[in-house]
């Protein structure tokens, strides 16, 4: 399943009418470059293409319907030709080739930094990004040192397996009792992805037969229990145990990590950590007046019980966020009764096909027009360019609800959308954020059915009065209204700022992460390691949410890690951290770059994208070949080594 899957008898037996189908399918500034990639064909370079600014993301697309018709033309050949010549594996072509045809899928320019991060990307060689040992390791050193992964969700298990892969001793700690992290505790109704599935692998992962173009929660896991298995990694990870505490060991240089599980609480060690916890995992409980005395159940939308039976009941959803808005509309289909509790109404981007399958013909394309998954895989992740010049600020633009041309694009096709769904315009008013896009989280949801829909339905009472007390029969919202409920489920977010909370981490002299974000709070030198905190790294760590996927991300990271710990195993050396004044620069142009950010707009400074400290410490203000950079190789003049 790494490889390019070759399923030639499926080519074989396909009819031309299958084929041509199937093409109709195809993606045409896939086809623009993969065509090129496997013909060069100059016909197909000069294709025309034009800006589809709409929808939440900006995309490159084919201009002229003559241009598709012809690259749909060329591709149905192309396969026909291939089918009958015998099918099987094909050549990508000339190496070279790549370097325009990458641009040719992607629609813009690319420099050679750009180019280098496209072109593992395509995951042509789903392991590119293992470490590739620069001279072999001594076996007793390599013997000697060891790694502590916290977590085997979507980063952990992939930092698992990058160091089974290079030699490393490892552990792989996790609290619960299977694989998946977030997404194994995340199983409330209708809980799915908003990032393509096909950006949501690793690039070993890149040809995982994902059903669904946004997979819902079982398929993810299906995702990591697959990682798990076909890499054997389950033997390597401690179940049900939790990391309560890690604090260094100078005079030894290794890390002493506390752990509680079945057999009580006992401690490790070990040479390095890597932390993949995830941010959007220690759950948010609000805090509201007679909530102990609620006589029905409630629960966390993270800790959704496995005997939780809603069917024909009154349920009340406290919060609408990505979460509530994905729920609301499920629940609506069973339950008796909704009573949805707005505080801040979400941009919402309708995207057509959102809650159904992939259609069988672009399955059938993954499997049989060699190279279109990878392709499609560039397409989707792209350069995050385009979203990050929509979030920044034009300081000239004038507008009061939006903060340059493009972010106003992108706000009128969201008005359009909710125009369209909702009649009422007292309703649309309601459900018009104050905010600008992308300010706080925007909500990917269905064109055809979403909380949009949920919400006009008699069975759905949408409350924006706010909640003055829970009772034991219901809450009692803003106005005085008591709404009966057998349920109460938050969905209310996460402890998304507070790093590695609840951990407590003492690194170098005791000094503790909290005593070095007490002023602003949680921030890493390039994303993953911490001054004072030596052999240590977190996968997805502070302000690494935005433009770039988070399987690539943890690939970049793992990486990098991973070249630290060789300069360590080689050298013969015993400790690594960033330099304090590295840590400093780097977060200053964080900082100054996320001030100009719409995400510093004043009017979604609530949402967790931004802290109390007046500064964000999730967002990430770097577009994607930026990132690829700032992590392709450690800067080891900014790293101390002892
Ligand atoms: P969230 O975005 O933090 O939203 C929390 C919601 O709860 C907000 O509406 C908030 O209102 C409300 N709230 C918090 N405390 C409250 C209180 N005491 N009383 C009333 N309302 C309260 O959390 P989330 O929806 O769980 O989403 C978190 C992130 O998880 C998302 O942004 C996304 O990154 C990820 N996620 C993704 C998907 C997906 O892939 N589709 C689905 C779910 C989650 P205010 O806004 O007024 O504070």
């Amino acid at each position: 399943m790494t490889a390019e899957p070759t399923v030639a008898s499926e080519l074989l037996e396909a009819s031309d009418e299958l084929i041509e189908r199937a093409v109709a399918h195809a993606d045409p500034m896939v086809l623009r470059g993969l065509l090129y990639q496997l013909t060069g064909d100059e016909e197909v370079a000069a294709t025309r293409i034009t800006v589809d600014p709409r929808g939440f993301q900006t995309f490159m697309m084919v201009a002229d319907e003559d241009d598709v018709a012809s690259l749909r033309r060329k591709a149905v050949e192309l396969l026909r030709a291939h089918r009958d010549a015998g099918g099987g594996p094909m050549d990508i072509g000339p190496e070279e080739r790549l370097r325009r045809s990458v641009p040719l899928t992607l629609g813009e320019e690319l420099d050679d930094a750009e180019f280098e991060y496209c072109r593992e990307e395509l995951a042509l060689d789903p392991w590119a990004r293992t470490l590739s040992w620069s001279e072999p390791p001594p076996a007793e050193r390599l013997e000697d040192f060891s790694v502590t992964v916290i977590g085997a969700g979507f980063g952990g298990l992939n930092a698992a397996l990058m160091l089974k892969r290079a030699g490393i001793p490892y552990t792989v700690i996790e609290k619960d009792s299977g694989v998946g992290g977030t997404w194994w505790e995340t199983r409330y109704p209708g809980a799915r992805v908003d990032t393509p599935s096909r950006a949501y692998t690793h690039i070993f992962g890149a040809h995982f037969p994902y059903s669904s173009p946004f997979c819902d929660s079982a398929e993810n896991q299906r995702y990591f229990d697959w990682v798990a298995d076909n890499f054997g990694l389950r033997d390597d990870i401690v179940f049900d145990t939790e990391v309560l505490e890690l604090t260094w060991d100078e005079a030894a240089s290794e890390w002493e990590i506390e752990i509680d599980g079945p057999e009580g609480r006992r401690t490790l060690r070990s040479n390095a950590v890597v932390t993949a916890v995830g941010f959007l995992n220690r759950p948010r409980i609000p805090e509201i007046e007679g909530m102990a005395d609620f006589r029905g159940r409630s629960w966390h939308t993270s800790r959704w019980p496995e005997d939780a039976d809603v069917d024909g009941k009154r349920v009340a959803v406290v919060g609408t966020g990505c979460t509530g808005y994905q729920l609301i509309p499920e629940l609506a289909r069973s339950t008796e009764h909704v009573v949805a509790f707005q505080r801040t109404p979400q941009w919402l981007f309708g995207v057509p096909g959102y809650l159904s399958r992939f259609p069988e013909e672009v399955s059938w394309l993954d499997r049989n027009l060699p190279h279109y998954t990878s392709f499609m895989r560039l397409r989707t992740l792209g350069t995050g360019k385009a979203f990050m010049r929509m979030t920044e600020i034009d300081p000239d633009f004038d507008d009061p609800h939006s903060v340059s041309a493009r972010n106003k694009i992108v706000r009128d096709a969201a008005l359009e959308f909710l125009h369209r769904k909702v009649a009422d315009p007292e309703l649309r008013a309601i459900m018009t954020p104050e905010h600008p896009p992308w300010s706080a989280r925007a909500v990917v949801v269905d064109t055809e059915y979403s909380v949009l829909d949920a919400i006009q339905r008699d069975d759905v009472t949408l409350v924006t009065s706010g909640i003055r007390r829970i009772t034991e029969t219901g809450i009692e919202d803003g106005d005085g209204t008591h709404h009966e409920v057998d349920v109460i489920v938050s969905a209310t977010g996460f402890h998304a700022s507070e790093y590695l909370f609840p951990m407590k981490i003492r690194g170098v002299g005791g000094q503790t992460l909290e005593d070095l974000w007490r002023v602003g709070g949680a921030r890493a030198y390039r994303f993953c390691m911490y001054p004072g905190f030596p052999n240590l790294w977190s996968v997805y760590g502070p302000n690494s949410n935005g433009v770039l996927g988070p399987g690539t991300f943890h690939d970049l990271v793992t990486r990098y890690a991973l070249e630290c710990m060789e300069r360590l195993i080689l050298e013969d050396r015993r400790a690594i951290e960033p330099k304090r004044e590295a840590y400093d620069r780097f977060n200053e142009e964080v900082d100054a770059r996320n001030a100009r950010k719409v995400w510093s707009d004043p009017r979604a400074t609530t949402s967790y994208y931004w802290t109390e400290h007046g500064r964000s410490a999730v967002m990430c203000p770097f577009n994607s070949p930026e990132i690829f950079g700032l992590l392709r190789h450690p800067q080891f003049d900014e790293l101390e080594i002892r």
